[in-house]
């Protein structure tokens, strides 16, 4: 069903209009999480060909000193750290690609694992572990096998070898330390989560951490309060939408692309035009969420 969406969208021209007239004086923030190194050459020599990629600190400082930025801008990020990444060193310096890493501090250089990755926890549905409080999720995934501190035999996060040796090409930014849904966190925990990861990042591997992306695109007021108490100077939702220069900044809009596996899946998901349909049609469950308080 979807790639036959796809195509309708390419092959109308839709996708193709919208990108050069709607999408053109915005700045498009896409999101990657696991893509696979062929699969990268082509999503970002497309992009590259089709927009201006710009750094997600380019455009940090053109909204503090509303410098001019670029048409058609695009922010690269990738979210959690997965082991994949580094195999996409090689194209991201070939291609000269400014990419946004953001790691889970306490999983990278360990062989802890992504809760909602772990192989007992995919069999079951993960959606509705999302809906607990952070205690009562972590007691579900313990009956399940999934032990938060534990090590296991492979390794999902990137180690810190590959973080070191990447660093000097790779932004890494902080998607908190173990991926909890922050509206679901109490006060101390989220405290602990979005404070903690920027401090062991930075001291870890003497990182600047000013961006925090929120976990499953879940946040709060009371999320975005403390990671504005934390020094960072953005937060990144998976909220749908562009941003310009008076977006607000712990709130920046981003576009999930999910690894696109085709051309025609990337040029339709970038242009944004995709998830904005289907965000109308079906209000997606994550995102903004009021505050407890
Ligand atoms: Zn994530």
């Amino acid at each position: 069903m979807s790639a036959f969406v796809y195509k309708a969208l390419r092959y109308s021209g839709v996708a193709w209009i919208w990108r050069e007239t709607v999408q053109r004086g915005r700045v498009t923030f896409l999101l990657f999480h696991d893509m696979e190194l062929c699969d990268a050459e082509r999503n970002f020599s497309y992009l590259k060909k089709h927009y201006h990629i710009i750094s997600l600190k380019q455009y940090v400082d053109a909204v503090r000193n509303q410098s001019v930025l670029p048409k058609k801008a695009v922010v690269v990020t990738f979210d959690d750290g997965h082991v994949s990444n580094y195999k996409l060193l090689p194209i991201i310096k070939k291609l000269n690609v400014p990419v946004t890493v953001f790691l889970c501090s306490s999983i990278v250089g360990t062989r802890r694992h992504f809760w909602f990755r772990h192989s007992e926890v995919v069999k079951h549905k993960v959606e509705s572990l999302k809906q607990l409080s952070t205690e009562e999720r972590l007691r579900v995934l313990q009956t399940m096998g999934f032990i938060q501190a534990k090590e296991y035999d492979d390794r999902q996060a990137l180690s810190s070898k590959e973080i070191e040796e990447m660093k000097t090409v790779v932004d890494f930014q902080s998607h908190t330390c173990f991926h909890p849904i922050l509206p679901q966190c109490d006060d101390t925990t989220a405290r602990e989560e979005i404070v903690s990861s920027k401090l062991q990042l930075e001291s870890l591997f003497g990182l600047d951490i000013y961006a925090l992306s929120y976990p499953n695109g879940d946040y709060s007021d009371r999320d975005i309060k403390l990671a504005k108490e934390a020094g960072y100077q953005c937060g990144i939702t998976v909220d749908s939408g562009y941003n310009n220069r008076s977006s607000d900044l712990f709130r920046l809009k981003r576009f999930s692309v999910n690894d696109a596996k085709s051309i025609t899946e990337l040029m339709v998901k970038a242009s944004g035009i995709y998830a904005l349909i289907k965000h109308k049609l079906h209000k997606p469950s994550y995102g903004y969420k009021p505050s407890r308080a």
